[in-house]
C-alpha cells in the first residue's frame, strides 16, 4: 500500500510517501518513495525533498496555503521527475497525518469521518497552535485525492492513554480535572510507540515483556516508562512545557515563577509563558544557541561556562527522570536513546548514564562511540543488569504503518 504521510504546522508542511503493507512491516522492509518538507507557506515556500536514493534537492514555489502546499505535493509526487515511479494520484491508497491532541477521546489511531473531524476540532482548546493545522492537512488531503481515500489520524497523546490516574492527575483541586480536563496527556508518543516497538523486535520480547525507558532528545525532549508494552508515566504534561530541560523550553518549574517573573520583568502571563516555551532550557541557560551540538562545541573549543552548565543541568535532569522511572516501574531493563541529541551524541548519552552504577548500568565507551547518525544498538556491557541502547525513532514510519492497519482494519501488532 502506498501511504502519504503528512505532518501540517502553521507555515511548514513535512511528509513522506510510504510503501507499506504486513510482510514489509514483519521483515522491517517499508520502502520510503520520496520525503521531505515544504516551509513558509503562504509565500514563496522553500520544499526540500529527498528521493529514495537519498538524492536531495530543492524547489521553490508560491504556495498559497495549505491546501495550495498538498496539491501541489500530489502533483509533484506522481510525476516523473519524483523518481516515486506512481503516475496517478489512484496509485496514493491512504493518507496518515500526525494530529497532536487527541485529548481523552482517542486511545489508538483511527479512520478520520466527520465525526472524527469535529472530535479534533473539539480538542483545539487543548493545542491551539497544533490541531488547527493538523486539520487543515486533513482537508486539504481530502480536496487533493477525493473523499474516496481513506484517511488515518494519529495522535502524539494516544500512547500515553494508558497512564494511571495516579500519574497523570495534577494534585490541584479534582473539580478542575471534571470541568477542564486539565490533567498531564504526554506528547511524542509517536516516537515513545516507534521506539518501543522497534526494540521489542531487535530483542525478540513479545509486547508484554517490554519494561524500558525512553528518552527522546531533540528540541523537544521528553522520557517515557513503559511498562508491560505501555505508557506508564511521561516527562511531558498538559503541554509539552513540562518535563526535561529542552532546547528553548525550561522543563519542570516551581508554577509560583510564573508571577513572580511576571511581576518582575514587567511581562503578562502569555509573555511569561512564551519565555519559558521560546527563550528558555539551553538558549536561556546558555545565552548561546538551543542547538546541542554547538553547545558541545563550545564548551570544548573555548570553555564556555554557560554552556558547559547548560550542558550539565540537561543531563542532570534526564538522569533524574531515569532514577524516577526506575522507581515507579520497580526496575526497567533497558534505558534507550532517541531523538537528534539521544542518537548522535556519545557524549551525552555518556553523561546522563554516569551515576547510574547503583542501577547494573554500565557504557561500554567504544560501542556507545559508534553508535551515530542512524545507528541502532546496545552500548551497554555485557555484565550491565540495566541496559543501555540507542534505537532511532520514525515517526512517519509508525504512522504509515498506522495507516496501513487501520485501513486493513489489523490490531495493533
Ligand atoms: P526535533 O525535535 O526538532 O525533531 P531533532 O530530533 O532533529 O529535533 O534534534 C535536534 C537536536 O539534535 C539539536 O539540538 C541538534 O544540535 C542535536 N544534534 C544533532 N546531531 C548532533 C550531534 N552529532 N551531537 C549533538 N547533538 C546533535
Amino acid at each position: 500500500m502506498n501511504i502519504l504521510v503528512l505532518n501540517a504546522g502553521s507555515a511548514t508542511l513535512k511528509f513522506q510517501v510510504v510503501v507499506t503493507d504486513e510482510a514489509r512491516i514483519a521483515s522491517n522492509d517499508d520502502r520510503k518513495l520520496l520525503r521531505g518538507q515544504i516551509e513558509r507557506i503562504g509565500g514563496e515556500s522553500v520544499i526540500t525533498l529527498r528521493s529514495s536514493d537519498s538524492v536531495s534537492r530543492t524547489l521553490a514555489a508560491p504556495l498559497r496555503d495549505v491546501r495550495a502546499a498538498v496539491d501541489w505535493l500530489v502533483a509533484y509526487a506522481t510525476s516523473p521527475e519524483s523518481g516515486t515511479g506512481l503516475t496517478s494520484r489512484a496509485e496514493l491508497h491512504a493518507v496518515g497525518h500526525r494530529v497532536v491532541h487527541g485529548g481523552e477521546r482517542f486511545t489508538d489511531s483511527v479512520r478520520i469521518d466527520d465525526a472524527v473531524r469535529r472530535d479534533i476540532e473539539a480538542h483545539i482548546e487543548l493545542a491551539p497552535l497544533h490541531n488547527p493545522h493538523n486539520l487543515r492537512g486533513i482537508e486539504a488531503a481530502g480536496a487533493a485525492l477525493g473523499d474516496g481515500v481513506p484517511q488515518v489520524a494519529v495522535f502524539d497523546t494516544s500512547f500515553h492513554q494508558t497512564l494511571p490516574d495516579y500519574a497523570y492527575l495534577y494534585a490541584i483541586p479534582y473539580p478542575l480535572y471534571r470541568r477542564h480536563r486539565i490533567r498531564r496527556y504526554g506528547f511524542h508518543g509517536t516516537s515513545h510507540r516507534s521506539v518501543a516497538y522497534r526494540w521489542r523486535t531487535l530483542t525478540g520480547r513479545s509486547r508484554d515483556a517490554v519494561r524500558i525507558i525512553t528518552l527522546h532528545l531533540g528540541n523537544g525532549c521528553s522520557a517515557c516508562a513503559i511498562s508491560g508494552g505501555v505508557s506508564i508515566d511521561t516527562s511531558m504534561g498538559f503541554t509539552p512545557l513540562e518535563g526535561l530541560v529542552m532546547g528553548t523550553r525550561s522543563g519542570d518549574i516551581d508554577a509560583a515563577l510564573l508571577d513572580y517573573i511576571g511581576a518582575k520583568e514587567g511581562l503578562s502571563l502569555p509573555q511569561v509563558e512564551a519565555l519559558l516555551n521560546n527563550q528558555s532550557g539551553l538558549l536561556g541557560l546558555s545565552g548561546l544557541t538551543n542547538d546541542m551540538r554547538d553547545l558541545l562545541a563550545e564548551a570544548h573549543e573555548h570553555n564556555d561556562r554557560r554552556a558547559r552548565l547548560a550542558i550539565d543541568i540537561f543531563c542532570y535532569r534526564a538522569r533524574k527522570y531515569i532514577g524516577s522511572y526506575l522507581a515507579a516501574m520497580g526496575g526497567a531493563d533497558a534505558v534507550v536513546f532517541a531523538g537528534g541529541i539521544g542518537e548522535n551524541s556519545a557524549e551525552i548519552r555518556a553523561q546522563i548514564c554516569e551515576g547510574l552504577a547503583w542501577a547494573g548500568l554500565a557504557v561500554n565507551s567504544e560501542a556507545n562511540a559508534q553508535l551515530t547518525d542512524g545507528a541502532e544498538g546496545c552500548f551497554s556491557t555485557p555484565e550491565s543488569r540495566l541496559q543501555a541502547w540507542v534505537v532511532p525513532t520514525d515517526e512517519e514510519l509508525l504512522i504509515a504503518r498506522d495507516t496501513f492497519r487501520v485501513v486493513t482494519g489489523r490490531d495493533a501488532p
